[in-house]
């Protein structure tokens, strides 16, 4: 058997284009144009390429986009007041500190993170949108699991009753993922670096997801045979060469579907972000999401 390809440019294409007709709706029906701001702190080359996507896929689907370049050398306090008069701006509707920040702020992160209004909160780390998460209240939920979800539901993916298991138990994947599935009514567990007899319990799995960053550690006799897998896994083993957390090629005979790397996972991020921003404004208006 060798499994179908859920390769994520196909799905990220959907999600934009829903997205878009919802900016549409908001500037027809409310005179509304979605903003998101984005700022980015010194000069990391990998930070630089994220924000430049973001800006351009917000002016693919007509988001107001503002890109805000602070100096290596900022403050926690010049973070703060930034982070201040965008919460107060009235055409800003979600806002993001591109991560990692310099060394020099870094271990005020969390600080500055928590200070965004949760409201715009589009990244959905505060612990407020996390607080929603876990007793399911509309919330503003983190990129990378709600593109995950999105793409299987867009594949057409039963979930309700599914044996789930996730490998990660990170605030960004791993932990939203639990959430996010438990809510569709799947059961869920999940492993992390201190899990014993880790196969056996990925043997379980229906739907599979690896959110570790170990390169393909997660091998065939691993998965249930036609499991679906997802590879959140994003590892660079070479200077060109990116592979998942699971080894692909191994992995699609004994999978149903399968996400690769690269061209899987990782694309829905930016998608799932646009969507993120426009659930932002409808949040801020009072409109049902
Ligand atoms: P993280 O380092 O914060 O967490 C990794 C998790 O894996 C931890 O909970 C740890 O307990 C678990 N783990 C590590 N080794 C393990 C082992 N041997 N057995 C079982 N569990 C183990 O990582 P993260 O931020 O959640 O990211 C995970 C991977 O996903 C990385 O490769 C990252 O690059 C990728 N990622 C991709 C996207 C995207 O596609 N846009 C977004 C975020 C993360």
């Amino acid at each position: 058997m060798s499994a179908k390809i859920l390769y994520g440019k196909e799905f990220a294409a959907k999600i934009k284009e829903s997205a878009r007709v919802e900016v549409d709706d908001l500037k027809n029906k409310f005179g509304v144009t979605p903003g998101l701001a984005v700022i980015i702190v010194g000069e990391n080359p990998a930070s630089q390429v994220y924000v430049r996507n973001k800006h351009k896929t917000c002016e693919e689907l007509g988001i107001k986009s503002e890109v805000i370049a602070m100096p290596e050398t900022s403050t926690k306090e010049d973070l703060l007041s930034k982070i201040d008069e965008l919460n107060a701006a009235a055409d800003i509707h979600g806002i993001l500190v591109q991560l990692p920040l310099p060394d020099a702020i870094k271990s005020h992160s969390e600080e500055i993170l928590n200070r965004i209004d949760p409201l715009k909160d589009v990244d959905g780390f505060h612990p407020v949108n996390v607080g929603k998460l876990v007793t399911g209240s509309p919330a503003l939920v983190p990129c990378t699991p709600a593109g995950c979800l999105e793409m299987l539901d867009l594949a057409g993916i039963e979930i309700d009753g599914k044996r789930a298991v996730i490998i990660g138990r990170s605030n960004i994947v791993g932990k939203p993922m639990l959430h996010l599935l438990m809510a569709r009514h799947a059961t869920v567990t999940v492993c992390h670096s201190h899990t014993k007899n880790l196969a056996d319990v990925t043997r379980e799995a229906e739907i599979l997801v690896a959110a570790m960053g170990k390169p393909k550690f997660v091998t065939a006799d691993m998965i249930r045979q036609g499991a679906v897998v997802v590879d959140v896994g994003i590892n660079r083993i070479a200077p060109k060469k990116l592979v998942g957390d699971v080894d692909f090629d191994a992995a699609v005979e004994v999978a149903s579907a399968i996400t690769p790397v690269p061209g899987g996972v990782g694309l829905l991020t930016v998608a799932m972000l646009m969507k993120n921003v426009v659930k932002a404004t409808k949040l801020q208006l009072k409109v049902k999401t």
